[in-house]
């Protein structure tokens, strides 16, 4: 069915009205309509040709929630009308030992999981994501929706920012008294710092907006450092089990690794397109530490962040725009200018 989307021509062109060309559900599938479709800052990534590989026209957008409009026959979880996610990944190959985990995102298969948009990680096919009016997908990559029908716009973000966070959180066992950095107030950091705060772990949050610091503590940092005060920085060196940096750009990672304690772990989740410049030996060597990346989460994991958010009355804070403000917003996110994530309003697009 042809579907009306939001396209990058290229990487040097504005996202512009575009046709996708959807299935119609297969007895695995559900069809749904789009409401909301967060803005990550890799669609910006992709839509600017920033990341090797990326192929066009790009669709980016894999923080969709929406509405079921039909089901295949095999279909037992999800009914017509019920609200759903999707996120980043719509397969797998689902028979390596990682799928078989439940850990999809680091699918060992031929040409690893398919991304909602991009198509396969090893290269095949494109995909199109969630800039767009409709997707079909198979069921085993959709996810139960429980938050009420006022926050579904603010539910949207969950499906990457929210479990790109969740996922390294849980795995390096966040908790009562364990102190957690988190680096960038963005919409990984954001949420990064709402998580780790419910999870019960002593959160601090690494700026370079003083602007943000009001905000941090309201998102639930007990400790907020600016991370241009050598001072403020010093303050914390050798006291952190756990450091989650989200920031898109290359930058210096000793000034991080020093502040773990003994075997802390700094988890890079931000992907920047260039390398970040060498980090020092010593300063792993020295205390065991380790430095570490994580890739979003597997769709059980998703789905118990989304459980645990709608228990715990979380979402993040958002910014709704139109479809057409698309290229405005990815100016505001690289002037570290959204509070703290955008999300499309896909009525606009209709
Ligand atoms: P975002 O909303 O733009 O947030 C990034 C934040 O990093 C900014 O708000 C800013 O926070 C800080 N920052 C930006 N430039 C900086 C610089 N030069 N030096 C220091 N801090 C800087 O982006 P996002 O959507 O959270 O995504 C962040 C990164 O994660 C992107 O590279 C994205 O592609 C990647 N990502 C990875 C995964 C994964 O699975 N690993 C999943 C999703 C996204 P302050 O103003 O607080 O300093
Ligand atoms: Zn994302
Ligand atoms: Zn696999």
């Amino acid at each position: 069915m042809q579907t009306k989307a939001y396209a990058a021509q290229s990487a040097t062109t504005k996202l512009a009205p575009f046709s996708v060309d959807r299935r119609a559900p297969g007895a695995k599938d559900v069809a749904l309509e789009i409401l909301y479709c967060g803005v990550c800052h890799s669609d910006l990534h992709t839509a600017r040709g920033e990341w090797h590989g990326v192929q066009f026209p790009a669709v980016p957008g894999h923080e969709i929630v929406g509405r079921v409009t039909a089901v295949g026959s095999d279909v037992k979880k999800f009914k017509p009308g019920q609200i759903v996610g999707v996120g980043c990944m719509v397969d797998s190959c689902r028979s390596c030992a990682a799928c078989k985990e439940g850990l999809e995102q680091y699918c060992d298969g031929p040409v690893s999981f398919t991304g909602t948009y991009g198509g396969p990680v090893g290269g095949g096919p494109n995909t199109y994501g969630g800039y767009s009016a409709a997707i079909t997908v198979d069921q085993d990559f959709v996810l139960a929706v429980n938050h009420g029908e006022k926050d579904l716009a603010a539910v949207a973000p969950l499906l990457c920012a929210g479990i790109t966070t969740w996922s390294p959180l849980r795995h390096w066992k966040t908790g009562p008294g364990k102190k957690v950095g988190i680096v960038g107030i963005g919409g990984l950091g954001h949420m990064g710092i709402k998580l780790a705060h419910a999870l019960g772990a002593h959160v601090v949050a690494f700026t370079t907006s003083p602007d943000k610091i009001a905000d941090a503590r309201k998102l639930g940092a007990d400790e907020i450092v600016i991370s241009k005060d050598e001072a403020q920085m010093k303050a914390h060196q050798g006291s952190f089990d756990l450091i989650i940096n989200t920031v898109a750009a290359p930058h210096n990672l000793d000034a991080y690794m020093v502040l773990l304690k003994r075997e802390g772990a700094q988890v890079l989740v931000g992907a920047p397109p260039t390398p970040h410049p060498s980090p020092a030996a010593f300063n792993l060597i020295f205390k065991r530490r380790s430095l570490t990346g994580s890739l979003i989460g597997g769709i059980a994991e998703t789905q118990e962040m989304l459980d645990f958010c709608a228990k715990h009355g979380i979402v993040s804070d958002i910014e709704m725009i139109k479809m057409q403000d698309i290229d405005n917003a990815y100016d505001r996110m690289l002037k570290n200018d959204v509070k703290y994530r955008f999300v499309v309003d896909m009525a606009s697009l209709k």
